[in-house]
């Protein structure tokens, strides 16, 4: 049966001890509050899992690994075990595309009952169907959907009408709170007005940009479109919706708020990728195999960046 209730999951560190509510999102973060050092997490305060490497669309600028790989469903429910016990609150599947994964509806369901962490993941959108939605609702706390532009521009990028896109964003919306992701690129950074009418239409709560990143064949964001993107940034109308970016941009001379500027990187995030390795991110090639446990894995990351 999907939870119904409200619970907040606490997470102590050195910093102060962070209560996070996994239905509603809300963080309290109470500084003045040092509890001791055997009390603090071993694990990150979020964790993104590529389920699998699959994908059917061909967006020019993703950055998946190529090579086929999967997780399997047992593997991933004991690692995620154990980062809730040690202190994580959230994960986010990913990929590849998550929906792909055979097992995906029972991963979700798996995760968000056996353990207190929120569960989100990342999406095209484009294979949520009624049937997938009512598996997921109630399991599933924030969903992520890529809509890297308008029109024309997103149709070109992704290969999928965006007429369909509206459909299965009315599907996602039924399930549980959710946020677009914007790959910004030489043609989209021009769009992110747009992107952000668009948002707000559909009712969703975050517009999150994501600076394209070189990979073989592309070099990444240009100059004239990373300038724009921080000229908007700094400029965009009021909004009911959180703006966000990638802590992969250069940030350099813009202000942003950061509830966590003292957290080091694996304190804040690791990543699971689709062979079972240990990652800083999805962007890096250093990795360490997680053999029985997560966080022995963790700390030999630790160790090794
Ligand atoms: S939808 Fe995502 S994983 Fe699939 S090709 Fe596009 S960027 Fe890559």
């Amino acid at each position: 049966m999907p939870e119904q209730r409200r619970h907040w999951k606490s997470r102590s560190t050195e910093h102060g001890v962070h209560f996070f509510q996994r239905q509603t999102g809300i963080n309290l973060l109470l500084e003045e509050l040092k509890l001791p050092e055997q009390t603090w997490a071993v694990a990150p305060r979020y964790v993104s899992v590529a389920l699998t490497n699959a994908c059917e669309l061909k967006c020019p600028y993703c950055y998946a690994a190529k090579r086929p790989a999967r997780l399997g469903a047992r593997e991933t429910s004991a690692w995620l075990k154990e980062l809730d016990r040690g202190g994580c609150l959230g994960v986010g599947f990913g990929g590849g595309e998550p929906t792909l994964h055979s097992e995906f509806s029972t991963i979700c369901q798996t995760t968000a009952i056996e353990t207190d962490m929120a569960v989100s993941f990342t999406t095209h959108g484009h294979r949520i169907t009624e049937e997938l939605a009512t598996q997921l609702r109630g399991y599933v706390h924030f969903i992520r959907v890529s809509v890297d532009g308008i029109g024309a521009t997103y149709e070109k990028n992704r290969g999928r009408t965006f007429d369909d896109l509206q459909r299965r964003i009315d599907l996602i919306a039924g399930i549980c709170r959710f946020g677009i992701n914007v790959v910004v690129t030489d043609q989209t950074a021009w769009e992110l007005n747009s992107l952000l009418d668009y948002a707000e239409r559909w009712g969703a709560e975050e517009l999150l940009l994501l600076p394209e990143q070189g990979t073989a064949g592309r070099s990444g964001i240009g100059e004239l479109a990373y300038a724009e993107m921080i000229r908007w940034l700094a400029s965009h109308r009021r909004s009911n919706i959180r703006v966000g970016i990638s802590r992969m941009a250069d940030l350099s001379g813009v202000s942003i708020a950061d509830a966590f500027p003292m957290e080091d990187r694996l304190s804040a995030h690791a990543h699971i990728d689709a062979n079972g390795g240990l990652r800083t991110d999805a962007f890096t090639q250093k990795r360490i195999p997680i053999r029985e446990s997560v966080i022995e894995a963790l700390r030999e990351l630790r160790e090794a960046v």
